[in-house]
């Protein structure tokens, strides 16, 4: 029997971390043993369903590259598959219900049902409906109806127990005793989760229930649906919650947790499906943590997936992106850098191939020091944002100039760049005036370097010098949206901006 399995998001709000480890825990499974995934939307909460969270959600997933066969935008042989499509099926099966017993119109109040819950409160009991209409018989059912008196309908759930196997909880056993007779249809017709759930998983064939931890309280109430409407139960994955650094559950608060935020940040789609898998599943052999999409595809199980809750750890998240960076070819980075650089205003929205070649040089020097996408900024503050006066302010430039010797080394610096005569400075000029600085002034190590890269950048860090200066040279002699300074024009302005205080 081939596998098929669902990602069923409610389309009211952006997708965050957790649903799209389910949604990628679905692919993952679904692609290593061979079979369909559907994508089907759960808006059965109209009020907060919003059809814009429904694009985005298409859009977050494409951008991610999980793909499925079948669902809301491509179809299928078992839709629709949008829920609020589906509800006459749902009051097909309800009736269905209500005609062997299985189900029945319960009258109560919502004011009874309040006072019932206090009073199960005030005794310590457990919560649930107390039976009240389950006694009804059709004739008292229909007489009620006939008065126009709302009704719910309710699954007459029967004693017992109910087990299953959960592929990562192992067995889960549950006394009917503490579900009690609970809500199928409400008063207004609409379809409660557990009922549209089990409906459309049978209708639609799904043979694994993959999805978060929280819905593991649910199953045992779908599984008396299933075996009320007389069908095979399929079996069920619930994966462990996600956990902030300080142990609660992961929220906003913890900052960035929507993939529209993450993506917004520059993480790389591999990446996101990457880290994400790490959240609660583990390569089967010890060894390599960094995995392209087909890698994990390709041993992902069960088996391996821990029923501890997973904490997100941004630290290992930028990890994660920064070892895909410095993978990804020339050409996408540049793509996919482009719109931060033209945040900086350093580059405009087009490129020269020169500026291209030029960007991609750039990109090289610094991937490494880049976690997200978004560092860009501050990693080219270098190039568009020289500025001696505000530079030379800054608390760690003072402490640099702190250093008794520090403005002789720039001005020996200096001087020795002048020295050549040549304007552009090469690898070969940086060198030999090093040299030279070191024999003028006496000085070594941070004592040379840390005045000679706050007098080329104005910045107190950044990559290695060496692999910048030939950067700065070519980037002052294009036409960029910000213009920048050579070598030797930044080191003079630096000097002169010393020599005013
Ligand atoms: N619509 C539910 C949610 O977004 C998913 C329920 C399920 O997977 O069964 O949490």
């Amino acid at each position: 029997m081939s596998v098929r399995v669902r990602f069923a998001p409610s389309p009211t709000g952006y997708l965050h971390v957790g649903n799209v480890r389910t949604a990628l825990f679905n692919w993952f499974f679904v692609r290593r043993n061979g079979g369909s995934l559907v994508l089907r939307i759960e808006d059965t909460d109209v009020e907060r369903s919003e059809r814009h969270y429904e694009d985005q959600l298409l859009e977050d997933l494409r951008w991610l590259g999980i793909n499925w066969d079948e669902g809301v935008d491509v179809g299928g042989y078992v839709g629709p598959y949008r829920q609020t499509d589906r509800f006459p099926l749902y009051r097909e099966k309800v009736q269905q219900l209500l005609s062997n017993g299985r189900a029945y119109h319960c009258f109560c109040s919502r004011e009874q049902l309040e006072e019932d819950r206090k009073k199960q409160l005030a005794e310590g009991r457990s919560i649930r409906y107390v039976g009240r209409c389950r006694g009804l018989d059709a004739k008292e059912s229909e007489e009620c109806l006939k008065q126009g008196r709302q009704a719910t309908i309710r699954l007459r759930v029967r004693p017992g127990t109910v087990a299953f196997e959960d592929l990562v909880f192992g067995l889960i056993e549950v006394d009917t005793d503490n579900v009690g007779d609970f809500i199928l249809l409400r008063s207004d017709g609409s379809a409660q989760y557990n009922l549209a759930c089990v409906v459309d998983d049978s209708m639609m064939g799904i043979t694994h229930v993959i999805r978060g931890e929280g819905h593991i309280s649910n199953t045992p109430r779908q599984i008396l649906v299933y075996e009320a409407l007389g069908l095979p139960v399929p079996k069920f994955a619930h994966l462990s919650t996600i956990l902030g650094p300080d142990g609660a559950k992961l929220s906003k608060r913890h900052g960035a947790t929507s993939l529209a935020e993450i993506r917004q940040l520059g993480y790389l789609p591999e990446a996101v499906v990457n880290y994400l898998a790490l959240l609660g599943w583990a390569p089967p052999e010890d060894g390599a943590e960094i995995l392209s999409p087909e890698e994990i595809t390709s041993v992902f199980d069960f088996k391996s997936v821990n029923v501890n809750p997973a904490t997100f750890d941004l630290k290992k998240f930028n990890w994660v992106n920064r070892s895909h960076l410095k993978e990804c070819p020339l050409p996408r980075l540049f793509n996919l850098a482009a719109p931060f650089l033209e945040r900086t205003g350093l580059v405009g929205t087009s490129s020269s191939p020169e500026i291209q070649s030029w960007i991609e040089e750039l990109l090289s020097v610094i991937v490494s020091y880049l976690d997200r996408l978004e560092d860009l900024g501050k990693e080219t503050e270098f190039l568009w944002n020289f500025d001696p006066e505000s530079d030379l302010s800054d608390s760690k430039a003072l402490e640099i100039l702190g250093d008794s010797a520090a403005i002789g080394v720039i001005r020996s610096f200096c001087q020795e760049l002048e020295k050549t005569g040549a304007g552009a400075v090469s690898y070969q000029i940086y060198k030999e005036a090093v040299l030279g600085v070191m024999k003028s002034t006496g000085t070594k190590g941070k004592g040379l370097f840390r005045p000679i890269r706050l007098a080329i950048t104005g910045k107190t860090f950044g990559p290695e010098l060496d692999k910048i200066i030939p950067i700065i040279e070519k980037g002052s002699q294009l036409t960029l949206q910000t213009e920048i300074p050579g070598v030797l024009d930044r080191v003079r302005s630096i000097l002169g901006e010393l020599d005013l205080r």
